[in-house]
């Protein structure tokens, strides 16, 4: 950790240590890391005898496989989260837009603290506790939790542990170092039991998104040229099959297997026209820049983006288009 991340840390301690009430947020569509980092701070905050609550912008869901999680009770709708609080936290999120309509009152809070591990494209936040070299926002969580002093229960062990295992991917990217796994054990020591987690999150799922995966798999198609293997998923193939998005985020992995690929890109294909990307590379390509360049954003090896007034043909087309750009 260098020293510009040391003085945010002690920086964004203090605010939060100084505060009676918190506010808390994290991305829209959270996963594992944005929502295990934000509940682990929030109810470690509860504990310490602040008044939290914690939310995301709409559509206000939990995704099915994090519905486990502990401190589900600190949610609230968007629209009962303060308007102008005093302090509010941001985590896994360095911009505003993917805020959703919680950009807002992040545009009004009194003290803005964001804790992320995405290199930001713009000046977000009061206090900006960011680390890019960290394979997680928990882990930025965990180092905070250090920095105040106040013990990591179970279940506050759990949310850290589940925000370290899916950013991670189960500790098989290349983000993950020594000190994540030593932080993952202190998490188990403090009872944090890891295959409760991965059961949760990777072994289980509703029938109906093998049949869903299985559409997006037969549509796939591969670029040899470009290295980039695509394919799309519509709303249409999720009610066909009774399931939600939030059951789809591991569809990704699957596509990414073609070994033909450096590239792999799923389209997801809302209702109202919006698609979204998610992009995974092996290494060759920065995804992280491309995303940027189509108004997104993430890491060099993962990222998405939102698009609209396009089909999602057109948008893959574009993709494939701008891969020799980012190697
Ligand atoms: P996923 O493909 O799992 O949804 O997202 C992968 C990474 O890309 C995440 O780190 C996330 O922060 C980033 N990402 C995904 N979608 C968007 C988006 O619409 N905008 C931005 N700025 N980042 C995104
Ligand atoms: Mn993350």
């Amino acid at each position: 950790m260098g020293d510009q991340v040391t003085g945010a840390l002690q920086a964004a301690a203090e605010a939060i240590r100084n505060a009676d009430r918190l506010a808390l947020a994290c991305h829209v569509g959270p996963d594992g890391d944005a929502l295990g980092s934000m509940l682990g701070l929030g109810l470690a905050a509860r504990n310490a005898g602040k008044e939290v609550v914690a939310s995301f912008g709409t559509p206000f869901d939990v995704a099915p496989p994090l519905r486990f999680l502990p401190g589900l009770d600190l949610l609230v709708p968007p629209a009962d989260f303060p308007e102008e609080p005093a302090v509010m936290v941001v985590f896994d999120c360095s911009s505003a837009d993917r805020l959703g309509e919680l950009g807002a009152n992040a545009g009004k809070a009194g003290t803005l603290v964001v804790v992320d591990h995405h290199v930001s494209p713009d000046d977000f936040g009061h206090v900006a506790l960011i680390d890019s070299t960290s394979a997680s926002t928990g882990e930025l969580v965990h180092a905070l939790l250090g920095e105040l002093g106040w013990p990591i229960d179970a279940g506050i062990a759990e949310c850290l542990l589940t925000a370290i295992i899916t950013d991670t991917g189960r500790f098989q990217y290349q983000a993950t170092k020594p000190e994540t796994l030593r932080i993952a054990a202190r998490l188990m020591e403090a009872g944090a039991v890891p295959s409760k987690i991965t059961q949760n999150v990777y072994e289980k799922t509703p029938f109906g998104y093998l049949k869903a995966a299985g559409a997006a798999l037969e549509r796939a198609t591969l670029h040899p040229e470009e290295g980039v293997v695509a394919t799309v998923l519509h709303e249409d193939d999720l009610e066909a099959n009774g399931i939600d998005w939030g059951d789809t985020d591991n569809l990704i992995d699957l596509i990414r297997l073609a070994e033909e690929a450096d590239v792999a890109v799923l389209a997801k294909v809302f209702r109202d026209g919006r698609i979204k990307l998610s992009m995974r590379s092996r290494g060759a390509t920065d995804v992280g820049g491309l995303a940027r360049a189509l108004g997104g954003g993430g890491h060099r090896l993962a990222a998405g983006a939102t698009l609209t007034g396009e089909t999602p043909e057109e948008v893959i087309q574009k993709v494939v288009s701008m891969v020799e750009d980012y190697r």
